[in-house]
C-alpha cells in the first residue's frame, strides 16, 4: 500500500518579464461570503460564481518577488497570522522557493490592509520578517491609517483590523520607510497609483525589453464577479465609487494594451490577460510552463 498524496507542493511560480524574473508566492486563501460585495445583486454574484464552477467566495492571497538587476523586492507580504489558518504562508513558501527573506532589500506595499501588510512583522517578538528591507509605499497610506480622526470614524472591526493592525505592522520599519507618489520605485518597476480601494492603493508596472507586467494589487477581490460587473465593489473599499473608477481605468488600460496582469486576489499563480467580453471583461489565465528558458 502506498499513501495517497494529501498536500500540494509549495505555491511558487516564476514568470520572466524581459530580464526580470517575477516569482508568485502563495499566501494561501481566505473563504468568505458574498455579503461584503457592494453595487451588485448578491444572487447575480452567486450565479456568476456558479457559472465559473466556483460555488463559494474563495479569495486567493498572493505576493510577488521581483528579481531585477541583482536585487530583490517583494510586493506585499501576505496576511501573517491575522486572518484565517488557510493563509499566512508567504514565509514558508519563500523558503521553499530558496528565497531568503534577509536577501529582500525592498518591500513594496500595494496598500496597508492586513492580507498585504500583516506579513511584515512577527508580533510575538516585534521583529521584522524582512530584516534588511526598506518599506516603500504610497504616501497616502500611512497618512490615512495613522489618522486618528479617520480611525475614530471607523467601525470597531475596521479600527482593529485595518487601522491598528496596519500601524503595528509598519511601525518596526519606521526608520526605513520610503514614501512615494508615483514614478520608478525599484529597478524596472513603476508605481501606478490606483486609489479608491484605499487612499494610496498602488499597482506596480514591471517593464523590461518589450515586455510588461501589471501587478494590479486589489483591482479585484472576486475576479469572476468584478470582471463581469466592473462597478461591483467591496464593503472594505475606503471609497467605493473611486475604487470602481480606478478598476474600470485599469481594466481599460490592460485590455487595450494587452498587458499581462497579476493580482493579489487572482487565482494562483495569477498571470493572466484581461479581454473584453459581452460588454464587460474576462480573465484568461496563462498556461503553466516548466522552464523559464522558453519564456
Ligand atoms: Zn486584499
Amino acid at each position: 500500500m502506498t499513501a495517497q498524496p494529501a498536500q500540494q507542493i509549495p505555491g511558487v511560480y516564476h514568470r520572466k518579464i524581459g530580464d526580470i524574473v517575477v516569482t508568485a508566492i502563495s499566501d494561501g486563501y481566505l473563504d468568505g461570503n458574498l455579503d461584503v460585495m457592494r453595487n451588485v445583486d448578491v444572487e447575480q454574484a452567486r450565479q456568476l460564481l456558479r457559472d465559473a464552477f466556483r460555488p463559494a467566495r474563495r479569495t486567493n492571497v498572493n505576493a510577488f518577488v521581483i528579481h531585477s538587476k541583482g536585487r530583490s523586492a517583494i510586493v506585499d507580504t501576505g496576511s501573517g497570522n491575522y486572518l484565517l489558518p488557510t493563509a499566512g504562508f508567504v514565509q514558508r513558501n519563500l523558503a521553499a522557493a530558496g528565497i531568503d527573506a534577509k536577501s529582500i532589500d525592498t518591500v513594496l506595499l500595494t496598500h496597508m490592509h492586513p492580507d498585504h501588510s500583516a506579513g511584515l512583522t512577527d508580533m510575538s517578538n516585534g521583529e521584522r520578517l524582512f530584516p534588511n528591507a526598506e518599506l516603500a509605499m504610497h504616501e497616502n497610506e500611512p497618512k490615512h491609517w495613522f489618522d486618528d480622526g479617520a480611525m475614530a470614524r471607523a467601525d470597531e472591526r475596521s479600527k482593529k483590523l485595518y487601522f491598528l493592525a496596519g500601524r503595528e505592522q509598519v511601525e518596526p520599519y519606521r526608520d526605513r520607510t520610503r514614501l512615494f507618489t508615483k514614478g520608478e520605485v525599484f529597478p524596472g518597476v513603476t508605481a501606478v497609483p490606483s486609489t479608491g480601494h484605499t487612499p494610496g492603493h498602488t499597482a506596480f508596472l514591471i517593464a523590461s525589453g518589450n515586455e510588461q507586467l501589471m501587478i494590479w494589487g486589489d483591482t479585484v477581490h472576486v475576479p469572476e464577479v468584478q470582471t463581469a460587473i466592473p462597478e461591483a465593489g467591496m464593503a472594505f473599499d475606503t471609497d467605493l465609487a473611486a475604487a470602481a473608477v480606478a478598476r474600470k481605468r485599469m481594466f481599460d488600460r490592460v485590455a487595450t494594451d494587452g498587458i499581462l496582469v497579476a493580482g493579489m486576489h487572482l487565482h494562483f499563480p495569477s498571470f493572466s490577460h484581461l479581454v473584453r467580453q459581452r460588454g464587460a471583461y474576462a480573465l484568461i489565465p496563462e498556461p503553466w510552463v516548466h522552464s523559464l528558458d522558453g519564456m
